[in-house]
């Protein structure tokens, strides 16, 4: 089972990525993820990244498509995986078809993740990451048992950089422009699914469960 996450910063795509994951036994890919171990250990990829990611811009295209094209490639993938945060582009949607296409593959379900703006800022600035495993969890949604720590592995949590307020805005303005536009593409590819992103977690779950079948 082959599936894109969609929706805008915050909406919950990584959130519910992890769970699907973990249900079907598939591998999860965070763009993001990958762009943040590669900031942590130092790499020239990582320090690329970081001056878009710290202004609430994509990092271009041609650095993305070939690491997830990697990435789906591995052993791991044969039956299938989650893709959150990629594509964000019509190119790196483009490009991924093209790449699937030449291996005979192709992606089974888009799911769109609903989420106003309104409710976006407010989402960002309650999320805190773990610094050592990148759980993710929220102050008032989705909090730790402990304060300020994580629940996996007892890792800090903190604030990550771009989901300030004034990068959030920027990020959304960003999604808007240049992300929106796929909603369009897999609608026409006709493999779009579309949930409330604003219903608590495990009813936004058992609505995908609902769409990938149990
Ligand atoms: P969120 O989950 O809040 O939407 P991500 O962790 O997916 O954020 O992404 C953080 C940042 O990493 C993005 O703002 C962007 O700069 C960069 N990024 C992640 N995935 C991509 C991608 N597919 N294309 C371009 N930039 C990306
Ligand atoms: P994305 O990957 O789309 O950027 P996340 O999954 O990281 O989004 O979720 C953003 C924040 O909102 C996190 O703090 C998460 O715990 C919280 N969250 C996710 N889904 C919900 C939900 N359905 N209701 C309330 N809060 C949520
Ligand atoms: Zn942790």
């Amino acid at each position: 089972m082959k599936i894109i996450m969609l929706g805008a910063p915050g909406a919950g795509k990584g959130t519910q990525a992890k769970k699907i994951a973990e249900k079907y036994s598939i591998p999860h890919i965070s763009t993001g993820d990958i762009f943040r171990a590669n900031i942590k250990n130092g790499t020239e990829l990582g320090q690329k990244a970081k001056t878009y990611m710290d202004q609430g811009l994509l990092v271009p295209d041609e650095l993305v498509v070939d690491l997830v094209v990697d990435r789906v490639n591995q052993d791991d993938c044969v039956n299938g995986y989650v893709l959150d945060g990629f594509p964000r582009t019509i190119p790196q949607a483009e490009a991924l078809d093209k790449a699937l296409k030449e291996l005979g593959q192709k992606i089974d379900y888009a799911i769109n993740v609903e989420v106003p703006d309104e409710n976006i800022v407010n989402r960002m600035s309650g999320r805190r990451a773990c610094v050592d495993c990148g759980a993710t969890y929220h102050i008032a949604y989705a909090p730790t048992s402990k304060e300020g720590i994580c629940d996996k592995c007892g890792g800090g949590l903190i604030l990550r950089d771009d989901d300030k307020p004034e990068t959030v805005l920027k990020r959304l303005g960003v999604y808007h422009e240049q992300t929106q536009p796929l909603i369009d593409y897999y609608t026409e590819a006709g493999i779009l699914k579309e949930v409330d992103g604003t219903i608590d977690i495990n009813d936004v779950f058992a609505e995908i469960v609902k769409i990938l079948g149990e």
